[in-house]
């Protein structure tokens, strides 16, 4: 057992939009998913229950985060300034989300992976290894941290 890698896997369910600048076809067009981001929790040891984290923990502070910031919300590049024009003039009760990146989703879970979890684990002694965020059952990218 000591020898083993033990990670814990929670699933996160978000629907948002998203334009990818520049693409070739159709994803230059706004349009939207039904996200699924799986987080790969760590820990220098197992818990006294023989847990790396509760997953409630990786709901409330991962998927907290989530919901508020990206779950029914539009993402869109700090660069791509026509689509946060014409987007910020659309009513709802959720502000757009500007991403310092392009919305792709190598680069929301490399963004979820690096910037967010540390900050939402901290003093948790729980880290997350690796992200995968799923844009379709077909499609996923995959954010693993480097060593
Ligand atoms: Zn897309």
């Amino acid at each position: 057992m000591e020898h083993s890698i033990i990670s814990c896997t929670r699933k996160i369910h978000f629907c948002a939009g998203h334009r990818v600048m520049g693409h070739e076809s159709k994803c230059a067009t706004p349009h939207g998913h039904n996200y699924y981001a799986h987080f790969f929790a760590e820990a220098e040891k197992l818990d006294e229950l023989g847990r790396v984290i509760d997953f409630s923990s990786i709901k409330e502070k991962l998927g907290g985060w989530i919901d508020r910031y990206w779950d029914h919300t539009f993402l869109v590049c700090d660069r791509d300034i026509e689509t946060i024009n014409a987007m910020k003039n659309v009513p709802g009760n959720k502000e757009l989300f500007i991403c310092p990146f392009n919305p792709t989703a190598e680069n929301m879970a490399a963004y979820l992976l690096d910037v967010i979890a540390p900050k939402q684990l901290e003093g948790t002694g729980v880290y997350i290894s690796k992200v995968i965020l799923y844009e379709t059952d077909n499609c996923y990218a995959t954010a693993i941290r480097k060593i």
